[in-house]
C-alpha cells in the first residue's frame, strides 16, 4: 500500500497533469479529468426531476423548492476518489471543474432557472483554516461559472463547532447541527430563491438545517444541491 503511494506520488512528481479521478496521464484538451473518465461519471440526471431521490431525502423535514446531487458516490470508485482529492489533498481545480460541469447541466433544468444566489454550506472556521478553503465553497465558484450567479459564502455562518458527525445517531446529529447556523445580513436574502451547496450528501441533517435557517427570512425560497450522492 504505502509503496503504492509512493510509487503514484513519484509518477505525479514527473507527469504533473494525471487525472484526478483515475491517475492516467492527461493528453492535450484534457483538463483535470481524462475523457473517458468524463465520460463515465455516474450523473444521477436527477435534475430533470421535481420528485426523485435527493428531493425525497428532504419530504417532511424542510421545504426544498428542488433539490438534486449530480453524481452517485461509488464507494471505492471515481468520484470517491475526485472527492479524496478535492477534500483531503487540496485539488480545487476538481471542485471548479465538476461545479461548472454540474452548472451546466442545472442550466438545461426549468427547476433552477428562478435561482438569485448561490451559498456554500459554511464550515467551522477552525476546520476551515486547517484545511485553507471551504470545498463546498469551491463547488459554488464551479457552479457560478456555469450559471452567471453570484455565490454569497459570508452571509450564512456556522456559530460553534460541532464534534465529528459519524458516529451518531441521527436524531443527535440533527440535535448537533440545528442551532449552529446564522444569517448575517438579513436584507441581502430577503425575497430571493437560494441554492444551497454541499460536496456530498448522506443524512441531510446539515442542509436541512441550514434551509431552516435561510427559511426564517422573509419570502425566502431554498433548493439544494450537492455533487455526490452516497445512497445510505
Ligand atoms: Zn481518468
Amino acid at each position: 500500500m504505502l509503496q503504492k503511494l509512493w510509487i503514484t506520488d513519484l509518477l505525479k512528481l514527473f507527469f504533473p497533469n494525471n487525472c484526478l479521478a483515475c491517475g492516467q496521464a492527461l493528453v492535450r484538451q484534457e483538463e483535470v479529468i481524462c475523457l473517458e473518465c468524463n465520460f463515465k461519471l455516474p450523473r444521477t440526471g436527477f435534475h430533470l426531476h421535481e420528485e426523485n431521490p435527493i428531493a425525497r431525502v428532504f419530504w417532511g423535514r424542510v421545504n426544498m423548492e428542488a433539490a438534486t446531487s449530480f453524481l452517485f458516490f461509488n464507494k471505492g470508485g471515481n468520484v470517491q476518489q475526485l472527492i479524496h482529492n478535492l477534500k483531503y489533498r487540496g485539488k480545487k481545480s476538481v471542485g471548479i471543474y465538476l461545479g461548472k460541469l454540474f452548472g451546466g447541466a442545472l442550466n438545461e433544468s426549468v427547476l433552477y432557472a428562478s435561482i438569485d444566489l448561490i451559498i456554500p454550506v459554511p464550515l467551522h472556521p477552525k476546520k476551515q483554516h486547517q484545511r485553507g478553503f471551504n470545498q463546498s465553497t469551491v463547488i459554488a465558484e464551479g457552479l457560478s461559472a456555469a450559471m452567471k450567479k453570484p455565490v454569497v459564502d459570508d452571509n450564512l455562518i456556522r456559530l460553534v463547532h460541532t464534534s465529528s458527525q459519524t458516529k451518531k445517531s441521527r436524531y443527535k446529529r440533527w440535535e448537533n447541527v440545528k442551532d449552529v447556523f446564522g444569517i448575517v445580513r438579513t436584507y441581502e436574502l430577503e425575497g430571493k430563491h437560494i441554492l444551497l451547496v454541499d460536496d456530498v450528501l448522506t443524512t441531510g441533517a446539515t442542509l436541512e438545517a441550514c434551509a431552516q435557517k435561510l427559511l426564517e427570512i422573509e419570502d425566502t425560497k431554498v433548493s439544494t444541491v450537492t455533487l455526490a450522492y452516497a445512497q445510505a
